[in-house]
């Protein structure tokens, strides 16, 4: 019996059985490779969104009170007011806004599923010790099951494109699992192949299999990319993971390099901007997770490197004052790459509104206007900005004609948003995740009327349930 009084493990036992007991036997994640994505979604077909408030983040193109995006065979070819559509399926975007998915950047998607373990009032059952303690009795399975269950949630909050930042790869096996589950949920999305939780700092990362997990995914339809997650690097100690010694960070960023993919490292703790700028290692194909600590110095070099950072607003806004504080307007301010990431949904949602939100309070109780931030800047930093730090912004984080179709529709109705005036000021003071009506993907609709199409909602929490309950057995988690 914990402090409030409710049993841990009569609550997992009660998931359990509310999943039905035992998980399904076999592989439900199929064969891996390329082309092989959506075969049990929703086709693309061809449709116009009519009548929308039409929200393109595309300066060349603007924005419509009243606008139409046609859609063809996942291709935007049409943005406009009262688009000839000929025989297209019409969408009704009347009481609508309609823009851009958003696009997360950095995201633990594999640690989905451990929320029954997890408190945010006890260091014990806090996101780390849980996450590093159980992570080392995954199986593929599981990492499916979790991976899957944040995706549903990312499509339902509005996402089309995350950043799945995989620091528990165990095997090849685990990377397929978790490339499997942004396949079959329709997801675009880049992998960050990492290492495994538990994994010592002097042994380099899985080299062999990150090809191999190239080699079998990639080049596919375009909807995944590859990329690495570095463990943590420094020259300071590190009291959270402790950090690789620098000839490790050689070897697992020239064995990435080498098959020209990117690199994303936290810098949670002391910066280490200037030691692997000094070790040579800066570069475009590198991204860094929390900007907190920078200094002026350091964000010259993050600009002039081409270096991009994710901001994760909502667990950085929990740490204590010690760790720093979010330097949005430090890094707009001296023209670095930002972005806008979830992190984990251990002990928060996927809530982009909450993101845009926190950040503007945040931003006015630090600097206010001396660095201008406006809603509409942040519904930048949520979809367009992602995609340029993810490299996908020729396929998508604008409502451009002959990216790909990655939108949203937000009901402008709803009671804690309406009546609305300018749409950015409601999406980012106002709006909610329960807002979102229609998701569309690579021009799949993936949700409408706030349900899923293809996506079996009941389904993908039972075998969640499933999943952790018997992982905390194997575990003997008390
Ligand atoms: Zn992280």
């Amino acid at each position: 019996m914990n402090r409030n009084g409710i049993d841990r493990r009569a609550a997992l036992k009660a998931a359990a059985g509310l999943a039905g007991g035992a998980l399904a036997p076999g592989s439900l994640f199929g064969q891996p490779g390329a082309g092989a994505s959506g075969k049990s979604l929703p086709g693309r077909g061809e449709f116009v969104v009519r009548g929308a408030t039409v929200l393109t983040m595309d300066s060349a193109i603007g924005d419509f009170a009243r606008g139409d995006v046609h859609v063809s065979n996942g291709v935007i070819v049409a943005v406009g007011a009262e688009l000839a559509s000929g025989a297209a399926t019409v969408l009704d975007g009347r009481g609508m806004i309609c823009m851009p998915g958003f696009i997360d950047t950095h995201w633990h998607l594999w640690t989905s599923f451990l929320r029954p373990l997890m408190r945010i009032d006890d260091a014990r059952r806090g996101y780390f010790p849980v996450s590093n303690r159980l992570g080392r009795f995954y199986t593929p399975e599981d990492s499916y099951r979790s991976v899957r269950l944040g995706l549903a949630e990312a499509l339902a909050a509005g996402a089309t494109t995350v950043h799945n930042w995989a620091h528990n790869v165990r095997s090849p096996g685990h990377a397929a699992a978790e490339l499997s589950a942004m396949r079959d949920t329709g997801m675009r999305g880049r992998f960050a192949y990492g290492p495994a939780q538990g994994m010592p700092n002097e042994q380099p990362m899985d080299l062999d299999g990150l090809a191999r997990i190239q080699r079998e995914w990639m080049p596919n339809d375009g909807m995944l990319t590859l990329g690495i997650c570095s463990r943590n690097v420094g020259n300071t100690a590190n009291v959270l993971r402790g950090n690789i010694p620098l000839e490790i960070v050689r070897k697992d960023w020239g064995g990435a390099r080498a098959l020209g993919l990117p690199i994303t490292l936290h810098t949670s703790g002391p910066s280490p901007i200037t030691f692997l700028d000094e070790a040579k290692l800066l570069g475009p194909d590198v991204q860094l997770v929390h900007p907190l600590l920078t200094t002026p110095e350091e964000r010259q070099i993050l600009r002039e490197r081409g270096v991009s950072y994710s901001i994760s607003p909502v667990g950085e806004s929990r740490r204590p004052a010690s760790a720093g504080v979010m330097q949005l307007g430090e890094l707009l301010e001296a023209g670095v790459k930002v972005s806008m990431s979830i992190d984990h949904t251990g002990t928060f949602n996927c809530d982009f509104f909450e993101c845009m939100r926190l950040l503007y309070n945040l931003h006015q109780h630090r600097i206010g206007a001396r660095v201008l931030l406006t809603a509409k800047r942040l519904v930048q930093l949520a979809t367009l900005d992602g995609a340029v730090d993810l490299g996908i912004a020729e396929r998508t984080g604008s409502l451009t004609p002959g990216k790909r179709a990655d939108l949203i529709l937000v009901r402008t109705g709803d009671i804690n948003i309406t009546p609305v005036g300018d749409p950015y000021e409601a999406l980012v003071s106002l709006a909610q995740p329960g807002n979102v009506d229609t998701v569309i993907v690579d021009g799949r609709i993936l949700r409408r009327g706030g349900a899923f199409t293809a996506l079996d909602h009941a389904q993908i929490v039972k075998e969640a349930s499933a999943a952790v309950a018997a992982l905390a057995s194997r575990a003997n988690w008390n």
